[in-house]
């Protein structure tokens, strides 16, 4: 969805989008379903200001055993939108204050599609865990440990205990001769 900036009325407005998970921006981020953005904008002269909320889900493969998860994007924005025409490329830009993100837009309308393709993208773990006890890869199937595909029951050898034994049998050896 595209909102032409001319059409933002002094008083602000309020937009309900949904990026629907068959656009190229949901897929681009992976959505499971529709990932819901409900914004209210504002212009204050050539910038825009949007506060809100990007509501979905998104499929993520987990780091360490790397199956699929849906995983819940549920969060709350504040950006502020600059023309970049305003400040150049390349110009050193101003620092934005604490609570609020700057972003850039170009022209006269913004892809919202795009919008929230980005906040989503802000907001993704760069490491994703199915679970924080994630086991990894079963190390003698290759399938998730604990998965309903990993039904090896592996008994770890504790190398120490190896040591162990070796220098129990030599003992055992003297004292018999
Ligand atoms: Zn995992
Ligand atoms: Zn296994």
């Amino acid at each position: 969805m595209f909102l032409r900036l001319g059409e933002v009325p002094a008083e602000g407005l309020n937009v309900e989008v949904s990026l629907e998970s068959d656009a190229p921006a949901a897929k681009s981020i992976n959505a499971d379903g529709p990932v819901k953005g409900t914004f209210r904008i504002e212009k204050t002269g050539s910038q825009l200001l949007i506060k809100g909320s990007v509501r979905g889900y998104v499929r993520l493969d987990c780091s360490r055993c790397l199956t699929s998860n849906r995983y819940k994007i549920e969060e709350k924005i504040s950006v502020e939108l600059r023309p970049l025409s305003d400040t150049g490329e390349g110009e050193e830009m101003e620092l934005a204050s604490d609570d609020l993100d700057v972003e850039y837009f170009r022209g006269d309308s913004l892809d919202l599609d795009h919008f929230i393709e980005e906040q989503v993208r802000l907001v993704l773990p760069m490491k994703p865990l199915c679970s924080e006890e994630c086991g990894g890869l079963c190390p003698s199937c290759g399938e998730a440990t604990g998965s309903d595909v990993c039904t090896c029951n592996v008994e770890d050898i504790d190398p120490r205990w190896e040591a162990l034994e070796s220098l129990r049998d030599p003992d055992r050896d003297k004292g018999e001769s």
